[in-house]
């Protein structure tokens, strides 16, 4: 099996910044060499949308307009800013012989950025990012909302809006920014991460002499968020919202313990997939969509079932059948040995297809870097996942019971609710728990509020 993963071999320069090269000597039909660089500083610490924010200015002051131009001429690609709750990125892909050019100017509006871009005409790019993601100010609620329910006193304010409110968007000061950028832009908190023909040898010679090993020894490793381990609960075991939409949804989350192994979580999340699409949508021809996900937070996970239907009648069958499933699964009929084993097999055949282009062999390994320290290769990563016993797989199911899970249905216009549910004013609702309260219900049917 191709394992790139398992090539990366870790260098620290001395300014502080840590290198990660794979040599990939075993592929001479690759003539190019592709670098990421992860700030291991994301969503998280910045607060609501600054570290965004930063990523915005680095890239506008950068010109990275004339470098994407460039790049792509050749054949190559940029990144030219992501930012995820953790980590925030840049990098390229490159002809080899164009390698140390790079290098030498990405490291200079990385590191070395004077931030001098127009925030206020910045304000209107990332307000309209947050439109497209959320279309409206519902849909951004639903979403904090949901975390806010699902993990109350953990870290999720600052999860659910990478990008930000509305309004602290519009409250951003260059200062603010200029503060992110000293505190959290610096050698000792970056992860150089890069695959391709030349050896870590190379690398680390044409990183020494550019400004990433120039730069004298700056700053720390950012300090990882603590993460409250303890499951509280929910101030909302289940509510619906009246929407003005077609179709309505169920959705179900939880939070997975810490104790639960990642591969664990991963296998039930494919299995329950594979029992609600074959039960609600092949055999009762229930709902049109049904999805079922999980996140990996270091080591919190977190795993939804969501349902669309076209009524709220369709969407309340298939709860009960939801609800059926867990029982099944409590009474041990479902979740076979077999089953598992299939499951497991479809990993390891997925393994063998997976696209190891450059610039994902670069993405795998930075996101093993910044969950875990470390690249963890692909056999190492299936040896796991083989090692998981149906008892951990079960037992990842029966957290996700619906009692302990948070649910919420969102009804399409005119849908009768589930007798059972109070009907929450989403507003009103998402309010009180910003305050620290415990919402109420609505007494009547008013529409909740539908605005930008
Ligand atoms: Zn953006």
């Amino acid at each position: 099996m191709y394992d790139p993963k398992s090539k990366f071999e870790k260098h620290v320069l001395p300014s502080g910044v840590e290198v990660w090269a794979a040599c990939l000597s075993d592929r001479p039909d690759i003539q190019r060499q592709a670098l990421s660089i992860a700030i291991h500083s994301g969503s998280f610490h910045g607060g609501r949308g600054l570290a965004h924010f930063t990523e915005h200015g680095v890239a506008t002051t950068g010109k990275f307009d004339k470098v994407i131009e460039e790049i792509n001429l050749e054949g190559g690609g940029v990144n030219c800013g992501r930012t995820s709750v953790w980590q925030t990125t840049y990098g390229f892909l490159t002809p080899l012989d164009r390698f140390n050019e790079f290098v030498e100017r990405f490291c200079g509006y990385v590191l070395k950025s004077d931030l001098s871009f127009d925030v206020e005409a910045e304000k209107k790019i990332i307000l309209s990012e947050l439109y497209r993601k959320f279309e409206t100010v519902s849909s951004a609620n639903h979403q904090i909302f949901y975390y806010q329910c699902l993990l109350k006193d953990h870290w999720t304010p600052a999860y659910s809006r990478g990008l930000g409110t509305p309004e602290f968007i519009n409250a951003v000061t260059p200062d603010k920014v200029l503060e992110f950028y000293a505190k959290h832009y610096t050698p000792a908190n970056i992860s150089l991460i890069t695959a391709g023909p030349m050896t870590i040898a190379e690398v680390v010679g044409v990183l020494g002499q550019s400004g990433w090993g120039r730069e004298p020894q700056r700053g720390q490793r950012a300090t990882e968020p603590k993460l409250d381990r303890e499951l509280k609960e929910s101030p909302v075991k289940a509510c619906a919202f009246e929407e003005p939409i077609d179709a309505s949804k169920f959705f179900s989350g939880v939070a997975v313990s810490p104790l639960a192994t990642k591969q664990a979580v991963r296998l039930a999340s494919d299995i329950l997939e594979g029992i609600f699409f074959k039960r609600l949508r092949m055999e009762k021809n229930l709902i049109y969509g049904v999805g079922c996900n999980w996140s990996n937070y270091r080591e919190f996970y977190e795993l939804s079932v969501g349902f669309n239907g076209v009524n709220a009648d369709r969407i309340q069958e298939a709860h009960d059948e939801y609800q059926r499933v867990w029982s099944e699964i409590g009474e041990g009929k479902l979740l076979t040995e077999e089953q598992l084993a299939q499951v497991k097999k479809g990993f390891v055949n997925a393994a063998r297809y997976n696209d190891w282009t450059l610039s994902n062999i670069v993405d795998f390994a930075e996101s093993d870097i910044v969950f875990n320290g470390r690249v963890e290769p692909d056999s190492e990563y299936l040896q796991k996942m083989d090692a998981a016993t149906l008892d951990e797989v079960r037992q990842v199911a029966i957290n996700l019971h619906p009692e302990k899970c948070f649910n919420r249905w969102m009804l399409a216009k005119g849908a009768k609710p589930p007798t059972t549910v109070p009907i929450f004013d989403l507003n009103a609702a998402s309010k009180a728990l910003n305050e620290g309260r415990i919402p109420q219900p609505k007494q009547n049917g008013l529409s909740i509020d539908f605005e930008i």
